[in-house]
C-alpha cells in the first residue's frame, strides 16, 4: 500500500529526524564530528561534503517540504544561490534573470558573472513574452523570484516552466518569499528551487542558512561544485535550523493571516497611498497569485501619503522594529530608498517603481490589533511633528 502522503506541520515536526538510539531522547542527537570513521572506502563523513548526519537528516525535511527527490543545505542563501547558478553555467553560456531580483543576487551576477565569461540578461518586465524576448541560442538558465522583494510582484510559474522545458532551459527559482508551505514551485514544473533559510526556516532572526531542492540527478551536480567551493553549513546550525523549521508551518501561517489584515487595513488608510500585497484582490496578479500559492506570505509593502516622511516614520514605531533582515517572528519595517536601494540613482528607483515613501513590511506573529496600533501612534507623531516645523 501506497504511504499516505503526510501535511505540512507533520512533515516540519518530523521528516527527515535523527534516532537517539542511545538515550531515546525526543530530538535529534546533535553529530559535531568532522572527522569519521572510514566504514567503506566510498563513504567519506565530512561536513564540507554535505554528508554529516544532521546535514543528511535535514535535507531530507526540506527535499520533502519542497517536494524535491533531494536537496542540499548551505552556509547561506547566497552560497545557495551562487553554487547552483554556477553549477548550470560555464564560459559562453547567457542566463536570464528576472528584472525585480534579490540585491545580493543582483550583485553575484553583475559584479562576477563577467569573471567567468557567462553573460546575463534582465527582463523588461515579469510576463512570460518577456522571459521569451530575452532567450538566446546559449540561454542555459531562466531565474525567477516570486513574490518579489520588494514590490511583492508575482511571476507565473507555470508559464514560464513551460518555455523552459519548450526551449530545454533548466528554470531556477529563489522561493525564499514564499517559504515552502505557501508555495511549491516543484508542483508547478520548476526545476531548482532556492531558499534563504535565513528568512522563514530559520524564522527567529538569529540563523544565516540557505538550501536547495530539485532532484538527484540535478543535486548531485550542485553537489559536485559545492564541495569544491566550500559553502555548507555547521552542524551546529543546521541542527538549530531543524528545530526552527519545526514550527515553520504554525508559524508562516499565523504571518499569512496578520498579513492579509494588515494589508487590508492599510488599503482603508487615508495616510496610506499605495498597498503591494498578492493577496488583495487589487494585486494586478492576484489571480495568478491565487492559483500558485497556498497563501499569500508574510510580506507586504505599502506607500505613506506625500508628506509623511518615511525615516520620522519608522523613527516613530514603538513595537515594529527597523530591520534589514525579514521573515523573523517580530515585525519590522524598512525604507527600501534608504537601505536595499539606496544605492540606485532616484532615477533608477523610480524606473524600479520604488517611491521615496516606501516602506516594506515583514509581518510577525503579534496581534494585528497591537500592530495597527503602532502605525497609528506613529503616523500621529509624525504629522503633529511635520505641522509644528511649519510657518
Ligand atoms: C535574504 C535573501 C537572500 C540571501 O540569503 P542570505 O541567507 O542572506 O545569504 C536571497 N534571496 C532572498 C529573496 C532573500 O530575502
Amino acid at each position: 500500500m501506497a504511504e499516505r502522503k503526510k501535511g505540512i506541520n507533520t512533515i516540519c515536526t518530523h521528516f527527515g529526524e535523527l534516532e537517539d538510539t542511545v538515550y531515546k531522547g525526543a530530538v535529534s542527537p546533535l553529530y559535531m564530528s568532522t572527522s569519521y570513521a572510514f566504514e567503506e572506502v566510498a563513504v567519506k563523513r565530512y561536513p564540507r561534503y554535505f554528508n554529516t548526519p544532521n546535514q543528511v537528516a535535514l535535507a531530507q525535511k526540506i527535499a520533502a517540504l519542497e517536494h524535491a527527490e533531494a536537496a542540499l543545505i548551505f552556509g547561506s542563501g547566497m552560497a545557495a544561490i551562487s553554487t547552483s547558478l554556477l553549477a548550470f553555467l560555464q564560459a559562453g553560456d547567457h542566463v536570464v534573470l528576472q528584472k525585480t531580483l534579490y540585491g545580493g543576487t543582483y550583485n553575484l551576477v553583475t559584479e562576477e558573472f563577467g569573471k567567468f565569461g557567462i553573460s546575463y540578461s534582465f527582463t523588461d518586465g515579469l510576463k512570460v513574452a518577456d522571459f521569451e524576448a530575452k532567450i538566446q541560442e546559449n540561454t542555459k538558465v531562466i531565474y525567477i523570484e516570486t513574490p518579489s522583494n520588494p514590490l511583492l510582484t508575482i511571476t507565473d510559474l507555470n508559464a514560464v516552466s513551460a518555455l523552459c522545458k519548450k526551449h530545454n532551459i533548466i528554470s531556477m527559482i529563489d522561493n525564499t518569499f514564499a517559504s515552502p508551505v505557501n508555495q511549491n514551485p516543484i508542483d508547478f514544473g520548476v526545476d531548482v528551487v532556492i531558499h534563504s533559510a535565513t528568512k522563514y526556516m530559520g524564522g527567529h532572526s538569529d540563523i544565516l542558512a540557505g538550501a536547495v531542492a530539485t532532484t538527484e540527478d540535478y543535486i548531485h551536480r550542485i553537489f559536485h561544485l559545492g564541495k569544491n567551493l566550500g559553502g555548507s553549513l555547521s552542524d551546529y546550525t543546521v541542527w538549530l535550523l531543524e528545530r526552527s523549521i519545526k514550527t515553520m508551518g504554525i508559524r508562516v501561517r499565523a504571518q499569512n493571516k496578520n498579513a492579509l489584515e494588515m494589508a487590508a487595513y492599510l488599503a482603508e488608510h487615508k495616510d496610506i497611498e499605495t498597498v503591494y500585497y498578492p493577496g488583495l484582490p487589487s494585486h494586478p496578479d492576484h489571480e495568478i497569485a491565487k492559483a500558485q500559492m497556498k497563501g499569500f506570505g508574510g510580506m507586504l509593502s505599502f506607500v505613506l501619503k506625500e508628506g509623511i516622511d518615511a525615516s520620522e516614520f519608522q523613527k516613530s514605531l514603538k513595537l515594529i522594529k527597523s530591520s534589514m533582515s525579514l521573515a523573523g517572528v517580530e515585525s519590522t519595517m524598512l525604507s527600501p530608498t534608504k537601505t536595499s536601494h539606496a544605492l540606485l540613482s532616484a532615477e533608477e528607483r523610480k524606473r524600479q517603481g520604488i517611491a521615496d515613501g516606501l516602506i516594506r513590511f515583514s509581518v510577525g506573529i503579534e496581534e494585528v490589533e497591537d500592530l495597527m496600533a503602532d502605525i497609528d501612534q506613529a503616523l500621529e507623531n509624525v504629522k503633529s511633528n511635520s505641522t509644528l516645523k511649519l510657518p
